[in-house]
């Protein structure tokens, strides 16, 4: 059965009927950021319309209307995740998410050569937060295919970790981690866990309950969603206990000259005028992958990546970069022939987006011994057509640069 009617959800996205360089587009960029369909734009252009006031101030018609549209992504995103709307701390994105943690959460429970238990594939948003406040960062090393060294992880668990922070996927990699194993190990010694689920939440079933994580953070742009804005989720009790990072409008229960009082949870981490619009459109993101159906997107998905990583394996002197048995839609290439940067123009000629660079993962580029990879990663709206695309395009830098 047909459960997923790809050209009834590419005619969603506007934007993948521009024309690139007079050729049909190949979007393959999805880990950078994703598409946004026609209903995130429309809920974001109506509420601009017809609902934009400040939230949770006045009394006036406007304001109640933005109000309740701002609330109810709140609740959207936590029945997403399997958690209570409480839980819930709107951010600008996961980057903002892990700082967040970092100041409010670690920092003052830190103490000097705590360390915080990191994998060799994370973001450099999932290292350099922890090193700002002071954490030693150690990283588990992966096997030959890019997968997590799980007995050397348990092996680094010891009692100066303060924290495990690990990616749900990793964006250079595709790599899905065993979260749920890591969590259990990392609990039975009393150490909370932060999932980085920036390249996850757009592609699999997340229940942060059933999970267990402490923390789970992730961006709306690589979620059909706007950009500038994300979330945390975190336990309640963790919530309760961390300091806010931010001071400022809306955060407050009492503010006196000699001191002022915090607001309940989540707001008190949500200080100023927040981003309404990025939170409305990221509910309407949510609905409309549902609408798909989340386990039919991830069906479509990996039949994808087989196929890619079929046809790709096909192309001369080309090499993934990341072979986990548990992958997610992201390919990572290198060429005999070609400097990343090249395969990039080429393929740019050509209508193919992909993402050349060191994706912000420069430890494991260190570990890998390269400096750069190609890139392309999927979504919702590919289809065997853009893999097809990207192939010849590929043949194309071999025959350019033979
Ligand atoms: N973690 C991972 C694994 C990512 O891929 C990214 C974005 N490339 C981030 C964190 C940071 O997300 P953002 O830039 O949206 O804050």
């Amino acid at each position: 059965m047909n459960t997923f009617d790809l050209a009834r959800v590419r005619a969603d996205f506007p934007i993948l009927s521009e024309r690139i360089h007079g050729k049909r587009l190949a979007y393959l960029d999805n880990a950078a950021t994703t598409h946004k369909p026609a209903a995130v734009l429309a809920a974001m252009d109506d509420y601009y319309r017809h609902a934009n006031a400040n939230v949770h101030r006045a009394v006036h018609e406007l304001a109640a209307r933005a109000t309740a549209a701002y609330e109810r992504a709140r609740d959207r995103i936590a029945a997403w995740l399997n958690a209570a709307r409480e839980e819930i701390v709107f951010t600008r994105g996961a980057t903002d998410a892990i700082n967040l943690v970092a100041r409010g959460f670690l920092a003052p429970r830190l103490q000097a050569g705590d360390e915080v238990l990191l994998t060799a594939m994370e973001h450099h948003s999932n290292i350099v937060p922890w090193q700002l406040v002071g954490a030693k960062t150690v990283a588990a090393p992966l096997d030959e295919h890019g997968a997590l060294d799980f007995d050397a992880w348990r092996a680094m668990l010891n009692p100066r970790t303060r924290l495990v922070a690990v990616c749900h996927v990793s964006n250079t990699l595709g790599t899905v981690n065993p979260i749920a194993q890591m969590i259990e190990h990392a609990h039975a010694r009393n150490i909370p866990v932060l999932v980085d689920g920036a390249q996850a939440l757009a592609h699999t079933r997340i229940d942060v309950r059933a999970l267990g994580a402490d923390f789970y953070v992730a961006s709306a742009h690589k979620c059909y969603g706007p950009t500038g804005f994300g979330f945390l989720y975190a336990r309640r009790e963790h919530l309760e206990t961390m300091q806010p990072r931010d001071g400022g409008g809306d955060m407050i229960r009492s503010v006196a000259f000699e001191g002022s009082t915090w607001n309940d949870v989540p707001y008190k981490f949500e200080a100023g005028t927040p981003n309404m619009a990025g939170a409305i459109g990221t509910a309407a993101a949510l609905d409309y992958l549902d609408s798909l159906g989340i386990d039919n997107v991830a069906a479509h998905e990996h039949a994808l990546l087989d196929y890619a990583t079929e046809r790709m394996r096909t192309v001369p002197g080309l090499h993934l970069v990341g072979t986990a048995p548990q992958k997610s839609g992201i390919l990572s290439f290198v060429m005999d022939r070609a400097h990343p940067q090249d395969i990039g123009s080429i393929l740019d000629m050509a209508g193919v987006a992909i993402r050349t660079g060191h994706h912000c993962t420069m430890p494991l580029m260190q570990r890998l011994g390269l400096v750069a990879t190609a890139r392309a990663s999927l979504a919702l709206y590919n289809g065997r057509d853009d893999i097809d695309q990207l192939v010849d395009a590929l043949h194309t830098v071999n025959r350019l640069l033979a």
